[in-house]
């Protein structure tokens, strides 16, 4: 193959892991993720590049201070449910509480994560390789002034916004276009509210495409996780959503990918953002879809051949060994040399983990598809009309 050994910008150091596996929903997942990544032997292979950790100044491009204070301040590891430092505040107020608890290493995991993201930007930015991952990010929860759903930092939205920065694009010298994929098993509510402006005069830089699970009562709650109503006054067609039923599977993947596909040619992205949470991936605790590995693999490889720089980060993924198998089969897809399913898990210390297949594959489950052949033609109907207004939209200010 021409381009077999694709440069793979791969964002990790020992601190990073150190600080992510401490993460209250997801304890000891980066390390599992990247040990089995090194013991497959793709880490030699990728362009390891250690993370700058972000400064306040670069946070604070979209958190609040008042937020940052709260996260930054040295948590207490023995009393975190009342760190000290929040005392004049109410913990409530930052949404450090219930899903998002203080936790030792929080005041080292915001800058180390925010900056593992903004370090794979800049490398994409910066032509060192057409693909960047960073699978400590994929926070798209996170909002502003405070943390949720599992999520303390916004390294999503602040990945975009140096994107957005970064050199206009020869020859014709426009500012770059960004479209962001999220393909976690949850509506991207604060990636896609952060760049959901309606009011632009000008073609906005970043478009938005969240494909997630909905169902009423089903988290996050927003207005913006439905199906899009191009006839509605209120239509964005920048910030966009596909909303799946219960126990979607490969085929319905595969059957709505090409509308995500017709979204790209019209905006002609310069950059992909592509959120991969694998919540979605058959054997989730959240158990409410159904994809495998190999139509997860499929989806990913056909952005990377879009012939555009790709960061792909993390996001979702409760089943700990089920990540670390879709994020370090995804991390060969971006080498250009897919590792087949049946690979072997290497035996290493978290081998055991991997019972009772002991190998790569994610497939499907058994769940019954509820994405009805009806339910699929009216999104692939509402998305050409989708497409059509998109087109509008671009072409009088181009
Ligand atoms: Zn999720």
């Amino acid at each position: 193959m021409a381009d077999r050994d694709r440069v793979v910008a791969y964002i990790v150091s020992a601190e990073l892991i150190a600080a992510s596996s401490q993460l209250p929903s997801n304890k000891q997942r980066s390390s599992t993720i990247h040990s089995l990544i090194h013991e497959l032997g793709l880490s030699k292979r990728v362009k390891v590049i250690r993370p700058v950790r972000a400064s306040y100044k670069e946070l604070a491009a979209y958190h609040t201070r008042e937020y940052l204070d709260a996260v930054l301040a040295p948590q207490s590891s023995d009393a975190p449910k009342t760190p000290h430092s929040l005392s004049s505040h109410p913990e409530s107020d930052f949404g450090l509480d219930s899903d998002c608890p203080p936790f030792p290493a929080l005041p080292a995991y915001v800058p180390l994560v925010a900056g593992a993201s903004l370090t794979a930007a800049q490398a994409l930015i910066n032509g060192v390789a057409p693909v960047a991952i960073c699978w400590d990010g994929g926070r798209h929860h996170a909002q502003k002034g405070h943390a949720a759903g599992f999520c303390y930092v916004a390294d999503c939205v602040l990945a975009l916004m140096a994107l957005k920065r970064a050199p206009p694009i020869a020859p014709c010298g426009r500012k770059p276009r960004i479209m962001y994929i999220d393909l976690d098993l949850h509506f991207s509510d604060a990636v896609s509210q952060a760049f959901a402006s309606s009011s632009s005069t000008r073609i906005p830089q970043i478009l938005t495409l969240s494909i997630h699970h909905a169902a009423p009562g089903f988290y996050p709650p927003s207005e913006l996780a439905t199906l899009p109503d191009p006839s509605s006054p209120s239509f964005n067609p920048f910030t966009l959503s596909l909303p799946l039923r219960a126990g979607a599977g490969p085929s319905t993947l595969a059957r709505i990918w090409p509308l995500v596909q017709n979204v790209k040619d019209v905006f002609s992205p310069d950059y992909i953002v592509m959120q991969c949470g694998v919540d979605a991936l058959s054997g989730d605790p959240c158990g409410v879809s159904n994809w495998s590995l190999e139509g997860l693999g499929n989806v990913v490889r056909d952005a990377l051949a879009w012939g555009v720089p790709v960061l792909l980060l993390g996001g979702g993924g409760y089943n700990t060994p089920n990540a670390a198998r879709a994020w370090a089969s995804l991390t060969s897809i971006a080498l250009n040399d897919p590792l087949p399913l049946d690979t072997p898990i290497p035996d290493h210390a978290a081998f055991p983990l991997y019972a009772p297949s002991f190998i790569l594959d994610v497939p499907a489950g058994t769940m019954q598809d509820q994405n009805s052949d009806a339910y699929l033609r009216d999104v692939e109907e509402r998305f050409a009309e989708v497409v059509r207004v998109l087109k509008t939209s671009m072409a009088p200010r181009d």
